[in-house]
């Protein structure tokens, strides 16, 4: 029973395997990183990256692997590892994943393979999620290229939005032969990961890498292209050849809360917040004009307990804010964001004022915002999300001294492509309606994934929805109808 498998790369018996703890993760020390946006994980050392793989028991029904949206071959990659080789984890994870470099830093694995680790019961689960950034780093570094050798089929597929979804069907497309064109509104490739997601958690330079290698297998690239304007779903298909359309464009559009004030100078959505940040290069000032209000010196607030908040305020506070708080409705415990994010958050000093929510912003003596007017809140019974509904305690409203507010309650679907595609059915939400086996829609030969199907989601999540289109669009292609 504590014997390693037969054949197995690692030589430890089972129970010493169990006695090895978790390796961290080297980090960027809290009271330099607060004053830049360099990354904050550092990534494992080959030496800390082969002593947290000798942990794994190598279960013959890897559970892991079941939990992973993108069917990783997480045992596999971690022998290899074990055994000191590094291309061959690469060439394993490459299968089933094309963005190993960006999934190894965001994917929330805690919900995913590391919740389903059987190390996990018995104390703290394998850190898979530091294992797959170890082998992408490696293949990056190395300059490792596993391109496709498929013989082209000689059809054409549309991919309209370049985030995971998009990117994520587009590789497994190409590796099967078709020819795959990615539209992109954008000038920048890489949807949420290049606009939302900050450098301090996933560099411009990793994406921009993976999509390298993406061009290096084949994939095309058209950025500057709305599709629903400047071209149509039906103009792909019966003007340009497409044979079929991915439509993976993701819940772009943000929600606010609907209160006095939100129109104030100062008040920004948390789309347009970071997007300023990531995109209009605030984080680079001065190499580039600010393109947005100073914020040295100021207090600042987000409004919002998910990852998306907590890349908000992080940043603000990278970018000269005194005071930067979270005021979130409910409690820690209901709150979105990755645990990690708010260990790092917490411990950057951002404070976090759990069971607050805001009635009212109000102006300053110039008409910009002054301040945030709140009332405290008490957990009810829960509501359709699962969670406990937060419900105002009368009288106990206070307002909170602020020159900027973020607001990071959600998003929803942008309708541009629904509402010129006829035929095409959406849910009551305005989110293309498909079918979650398939991601087939009310159009043949038109397919659809990512949070544009599911509402705002997860990198993981959309990029298993584009894996699954890749798998229809295919027999699409070669049965020629469905
Ligand atoms: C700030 C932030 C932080 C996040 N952090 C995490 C995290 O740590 N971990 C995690 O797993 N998830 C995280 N998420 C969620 C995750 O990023 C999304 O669930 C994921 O990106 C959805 O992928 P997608 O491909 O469906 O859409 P998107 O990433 O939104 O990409 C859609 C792309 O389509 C383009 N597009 C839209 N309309 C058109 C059109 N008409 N024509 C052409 N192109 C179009 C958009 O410009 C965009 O580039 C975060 C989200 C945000 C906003």
């Amino acid at each position: 029973m504590s014997q390693p498998p037969a054949g197995s790369a690692n030589p430890l018996p089972l129970k010493d395997r169990m006695k090895i703890p978790r390796q961290s993760m080297p980090e960027q020390p809290a009271q330099e990183r607060i004053f830049n946006f360099f990354e904050v994980n550092r990534g494992y050392s080959e030496e800390l990256a082969r002593q947290e793989a000798r942990r794994c028991l190598e279960c013959a029904k890897p559970t892991c692997m079941d939990n992973c949206p993108v069917g990783v071959k997480v045992r596999e990659f971690v022998q290899s590892i074990v055994a000191g080789d590094f291309r061959g984890a690469a060439a394993i994870i490459r299968q089933d994943n094309v963005l190993p470099a960006i999934t190894g830093r965001v994917c929330p694995q805690e919900d995913h393979c590391e919740a389903a680790c059987k190390l996990h019961k018995k104390g703290e689960s394998l850190g898979i999620g530091y294992l797959e950034r170890f082998v992408a780093d490696y293949e990056q570094r190395m300059g490792i290229r596993h391109v496709p050798t498929a013989a082209a089929t000689g059809r054409k597929v549309a991919i309209v939005g370049s985030g995971p979804a998009g990117l994520s069907a587009a590789g497994d497309l190409v590796q099967k032969g078709h020819r795959v064109c990615v539209f992109e509104a954008l000038h920048e490739l890489g949807g949420v990961l290049v606009y939302g997601i900050p450098e301090f958690r996933l560099p411009k330079q990793i994406i921009r890498e993976q999509l390298d290698y993406m061009r290096a297998m084949g994939v095309e690239f058209e950025t500057d292209v709305v599709v629903g304007r400047t071209v149509t779903i039906d103009e792909l298909i019966e003007e340009e050849g497409y044979d079929a359309v991915f439509i993976a464009t993701g819940a772009g559009s943000p929600l606010f809360l609907g209160i006095p004030g939100e129109h104030l100078n100062g008040v920004y959505s948390a789309n347009e917040f970071l997007t300023r940040i990531n995109l209009m290069h605030a984080w680079q000032f001065p190499a580039y004009d600010q393109p947005m209000v100073d914020l040295h010196g100021k207090d600042l607030a987000v409004i919002g307990g998910g990852n998306t908040a907590l890349d908000a305020i992080r940043s603000a506070l990278r970018l000269g804010a005194r005071k930067a708080y979270v005021l979130y409705r409910r409690s820690e415990a209901e709150m979105p964001a990755r645990a990690e994010e708010v260990k790092h958050a917490r411990q950057e000093g951002i404070e976090f004022h759990m069971l607050t929510g805001p009635l009212e912003f109000l102006p300053d003596e110039k008409g910009w915002l002054g301040a945030a007017r709140c009332v405290r809140m008490a957990l009810g019974e829960p509501d359709a999300s699962g969670r406990r509904r937060p419900q105002p305690i009368a009288g106990s409203e206070f307002d909170v001294p602020l020159s900027v507010a973020v607001i990071a309650v959600g998003t929803s679907a942008n309708p541009v492509i629904q509402s010129t595609t006829p035929g095409l059915d959406t849910d009551n939400r305005g989110y293309i309606a498909a079918d979650p086996a398939t991601q087939r829609t009310s159009r043949r030969g038109v397919f659809a994934g990512g949070d544009i199907v599911t509402g705002s989601a997860t990198v993981i999540l959309a990029m298993g929805a584009g894996r699954r289109a890749a798998k229809s669009i295919h027999e699409y292609l070669c049965a020629g109808s469905w």
